[in-house]
This record gives structure tokens, sequence and C-alpha cells, in this order.
């Protein structure tokens, strides 16, 4: 059953009670206890307050090694004033992001498939106690018609799908879902739009729940610890609501590297306790995952709290300025320097200008309202974004409005090549082969060269022609650092079948990849 109202077979009382398999829990546990520890949490980062200058420097030389930093030392860059040190840890953080990928960055869009929740999260304008907002779960129909404008309007090939908590956005509707976008194939001007890779943000499932999405070939499955800290978590998810259940949510990507979903990303919403320990808390949740599973995060959000429809944010004591969040950004981009580190438009320009050459994804041309993509590019009219960012629709408000071409060229002219490769998951590139060979700089030159491949569809199919001018000066530029880089990092082969998959490309033929 679907709905309490609609007299099926289950009530939504009976779905909440039904969900969480408390065994699901505690398998988990160590002596009844999960891995955050806010005790130690709280006296490592005190015990670090004053790391020398030589410390913090032999911390910084590490991270280029690529691997899941001690937590002392995390709690030691933490704790770093100094503004000389805090530009050292800036410029590792560009250079190790660059060390592990290049230039690239990845772009990709949110789809909100439904406002209706369960849950009462302070935080935010979907509780279900707000009732200014519009409740409403998109048809399997509704969702392709948002997917074919992300596809063949804008030219997103990767997609997050964002779902409320509720019974009618159950695994069921969210496999579904992910299938009816991925059948989505029509003909762009030379190419084909369709959508590559389904990521999912949603609550914490079961396992048997979790081989649903996996089989319906889902990319990353996302749930943010929201706050790693205990009492803050309590206070900001009411009791006896699904998500109040913290141990459920914190072994959510557990259950899903048991379900055999192998790229999980964590994240946490800042803003709702001090960003020192929210990191700590990060870094504890990749080496928990790392010990278990051999492998951490593919990826690492780091939303900050935004203002909601109807909602208030005068309780929020630990609101983060914005060089703590820069700041934040650089310390995880050595903490846990192998994963994908993902900003949102949820953010200014100019915040996201500041931080990406230290991060990995964006959004980009982005919509939070629940049918909000068919609405701002209606079938009858010409391609065009109208304002449809309307506070009774949508979670919260976005920073970032600008069109999917207006980033692309600006991410150009920085010197970025926007990839839109999703060659790995396709081809057995995946959890633990991925993440060992990007820490070994091998993945790199895989994802290079599908880069260069990717972009230029895009730019065949998509762009503008100033953005176009603009992409394909990078697309040759990357041409020739390929050329000048074999033997040592491509073989004569790889650059014959580049040379020759980007002139099919020019010719018209669509997703080829190494
Ligand atoms: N309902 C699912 C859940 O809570 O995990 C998934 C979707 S929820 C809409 C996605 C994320 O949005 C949440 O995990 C939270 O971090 C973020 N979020 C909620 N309210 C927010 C706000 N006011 N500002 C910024 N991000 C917010
Ligand atoms: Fe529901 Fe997620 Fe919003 Fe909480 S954050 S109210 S679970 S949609």
């Amino acid at each position: 059953m679907k709905d309490a109202t609609s007299g099926g077979v289950q009530s939504v009382k009976e779905w909440k009670d039904n969900l969480i398999k408390q065994d699901e829990i505690d398998r988990y546990l160590v002596d009844g206890k999960d891995f955050i520890d806010d005790d130690a949490i709280e006296a490592e980062i005190e015990k670090n307050r004053a790391a020398s200058p030589e410390r913090i420097r032999a911390i910084i030389k590490k991270a280029y090694d690529v691997n899941l930093m001690d937590s002392a030392d995390v709690a030691a860059l933490l704790n770093v004033t100094d503004p000389d040190l805090k530009e050292e840890i800036f410029t590792a953080a560009r250079e190790i992001k660059h060390q592990v990928y290049d230039n690239r960055v990845v772009t990709f869009a949110p789809l909100y498939c439904g406002s209706k929740c369960v849950n009462r999260c302070k935080y935010c304008g979907f509780r279900c106690d707000n009732d200014s907002i519009e409740r409403r779960v998109l048809t399997m129909d509704e969702i392709e018609a948002e997917a074919r404008v992300l596809a063949t309007k804008i030219g997103h090939k990767r997609l997050v799908v964002v779902y409320g908590e509720h019974p009618e956005t159950d695994a069921d509707y969210i496999a579904e879902s992910m299938k009816r976008i991925y059948s989505i194939k029509e003909r762009v001007r030379n190419g084909v739009g369709e959508i590559r890779r389904v990521n999912v943000n949603a609550a914490p499932l079961p396992i048997d729940d979790l081989k649903k999405l996996h089989e319906a070939g889902i990319g990353t499955f996302q749930v943010f610890q929201e706050t790693y800290h205990h009492k803050t978590y309590r206070e900001v998810h009411p009791e006896g609501t699904l998500k109040g259940n913290y141990p459920w949510r914190l072994y959510a990507l557990h259950r899903a590297m048991d379900a055999g979903i192998d790229d999980v990303a964590v994240g946490a919403l800042f803003g709702l306790y001090d960003w020192k320990f929210e990191v700590m808390g990060m870094v504890a949740h990749a080496r928990d995952l790392e010990k278990r599973y051999g492998l951490g995060p593919h990826t690492v959000s780091v939303p900050r709290l935004e203002p909601a429809s109807d909602t208030d944010f005068s309780w929020v004591k630990h609101r983060v300025s914005d060089d703590e969040f820069k700041f934040l950004i650089a310390v995880l981009r050595l903490a846990i320097p192998y994963a994908g580190l993902i900003v949102t438009n949820r953010e200014s320009p100019e915040m996201l200008r500041s931080v990406i050459k230290m991060c990995t994804q964006r959004d980009a041309d982005s919509r939070v309202g629940i049918g909000a993509y068919a609405d701002a590019f209606p079938a009858d009219a010409e391609a065009g974004g109208g304002d449809d960012q309307k506070g009774e629709r949508q979670q919260f408000i976005l920073g970032d409005t600008r069109s999917l071409d207006a980033i692309i060229r600006e991410l150009a002219e920085m010197g970025h090549i926007v990839s839109f490769c999703t060659a790995g998951y396709r081809c057995g590139r995946t959890g633990k082969k991925i993440m060992d060979a990007l820490a070994s700089g091998q993945e790199g030159c895989f994802c290079k060269l599908n880069a260069i491949l990717t972009f230029q569809e895009w730019l065949e199919d998509f762009a503008t022609p100033e953005t176009k001018r603009i992409g394909d000066t990078i697309i040759e530029q990357e041409m020739k650092e390929v050329r000048e880089r074999v033997p040592a990092d491509f073989s004569e082969a790889q650059l014959n079948h580049l040379e020759k998959a980007r002139a099919r490309i020019l010719a018209g033929e669509r997703d080829i990849y190494f």
C-alpha cells in the first residue's frame, strides 16, 4: 500500500513501524556502541589545539600519499589559525585535487521526486508539520518528463534523484523511477539526449530494499548523516520519527555495501553542530567503511544550512562562516584525499568559484522544486528557464541559478574540463577497483581520455557558440597534453584510439568510452 487514506493493505503507521530492522543495526555495533565516540572526538580536537608548524607541514606532506588521514592529524589541521599555514593547506588541497582528479569537474543536477515526508527534521522545508509546502509525489510519467528536460534541453548525463521518506516513495518507487530515467533516449542536434548515471539521495533503507536499487543500476547511494554529534542529532530529529534513529542512519552505507552497492557517499549538513566535529565524524565514517569493506566513500558532500520555506532557524548556534566553510573543504580534501568532493548550488557563484579547484563535482542549472524542470521548459516553448524558484514547492532556496552552459563556460575559462564520463560503473570500474586506481593516479588516465570524449559530445549537442569556442580550446589543450605524455602515461595505441574516437564523435557517433 502506498497511502493510509487509500484504504490499502498497509497504513503509513504500519509502514513506519516495519521499516527499521533492528538486527541490521545491531550487527554493526561493537560492544553495543557505534563508531562515533563524541567524547573521544571532542578530546582529540582539544588535544591537538597547538600543533607546531613542523608537525602541520609533515601532515600536509603525508596527505600527498592519498591515504585516509589519522584522526589526530585531522584535528591538528582543523585547529590551524595561522594565515600562512592555512594558505599552505589550501595550496595542498588544490594540488591533491589535481594529482588525483586532474583539472576535471563533473556536473550533475538534482531531481526531486516527492515532497511527502514522514519526518520532522527541524531544518527542512519538507518536514511533515510544515503546512506551507505543497505535497506531491511525481508519477512515473512526470519523472520521465523531468528527466527528459534534463537530458535533452539542458544536456545533463548524470542526476541525483532525491526523495522524502514516505511509503509513496519507497524502494520500489525509487527503483522504478531510476529505470524510467535510464529508458530515455532522444535525438538532440547531432547526437542523443540520455541520462547515463542515476545517483540516489534517499533515506536509509533495509538491505533487501537496497538490493532493488542495486539491480536498477544505481550509481552512488548518498545518505548524509546531517550531524554526527549524538545529542544534536536528537535535538533536530524528534524522537519517534524514523529519522530520529541515529544508528539506523549511521549504518545506511554499511547496509548498502552489504547489498552490493560499492559506491556510497557521506555528507554532513554544516551549521547543525561544530564544523570541526562534523569533519572528524566524516573521517571516522570513512575509516569504519574502509575497515569493514576495504573501501571508503566515493564522494563527500558538504551542504550548508540554507533558509527554507516557513522554517525557523533562530535555534541555530553553529552557523559556518564563509572562511570556515572554505577551510573545512580544504581539510576534507587532505583528510579523505581519494574521495570526490561535492559542492552544490546552495552556495553562491562566488563561493563555488573560490572552492571548485579543491572539489570534483558541482550541480548546475538545478531546480529543487517538485516538477520544476518541466515547468521551466514547457514542451511547446523554446528552451530557456523561467522563474520557478517557488518557496512552497522546494526544500530550500538556491544560491546559484545559472544555466549549465554558463557554468561550463565559466569552468572552461578557469581551465577546467567538464567531464560527462559515466564509464566507470558501466565497465566495472567501481568500488575498490576505482578507488585504488584513483589513489595510484592510474584511473586518472582513463578519466582524462573519457573526459575529452564526453566533453566533445556535449559541446556538439548542447553548447552555445561561445561556450563551444571556449570548450574546444580546452579540448585542444587536453589533446596536446595527452600527445606529450606518450609514452610515459599513455600508449601510442591509446592516443590513436582517442583521435579516432574523437573524429567519430565529430561525425555524429555517441557514447564512446575507454
Ligand atoms: N529525505 C532524505 C533524507 O533526509 O536523507 C533525502 C533527501 S533530503 C531532501 C537531502 C538532504 O537535504 C538532506 O540530507 C539534508 O542534508 C539536506 N537539507 C535539508 N534541509 C536543508 C536546508 N535547510 N539547507 C540545506 N540543506 C538541507
Ligand atoms: Fe524529510 Fe529528508 Fe527533509 Fe528530513 S531532510 S524532513 S527526512 S526530506
